[in-house]
């Protein structure tokens, strides 16, 4: 059984207009969202407020692109991710199909 601190974490982002974006996603746990052809992170949001923990480094904790090669059961096996814009302001870049 792993913790979050054991989830893919999200080694870069470079959708810097998030609030959870301080050089770097602060989020505990973002969920990526199946949104058309994009592999969506669901937490971005902008907002006046600072999200996250500046002491944490983001990560995966749920996925819905279950046509990923690095999906199983919804969860993400990747090493680590990427995210920034692609299909929409910011996008799983390490999404990948079969
Ligand atoms: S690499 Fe694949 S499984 Fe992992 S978060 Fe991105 S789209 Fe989801």
């Amino acid at each position: 059984m792993k913790t979050l601190l054991e989830m893919p974490a999200v080694r870069e982002c470079a959708a810097v207009a998030c609030s959870f974006n301080d050089s770097g996603c602060h989020a505990p746990a973002v969920t990526v969202a199946a949104a058309g052809a994009a592999a969506s992170c669901a937490t971005f949001v902008e907002s006046s407020v600072r999200g996250g923990a500046a002491g944490i480094i983001g990560s995966v904790g749920a996925c819905a692109r279950t046509d990923c090669v690095h999906n199983t059961s919804l969860a993400c096996t990747a090493p680590s991710v990427q995210i920034g814009p692609d299909v929409t302001v910011s996008d799983c870049l390490t999404y990948r199909t079969a």
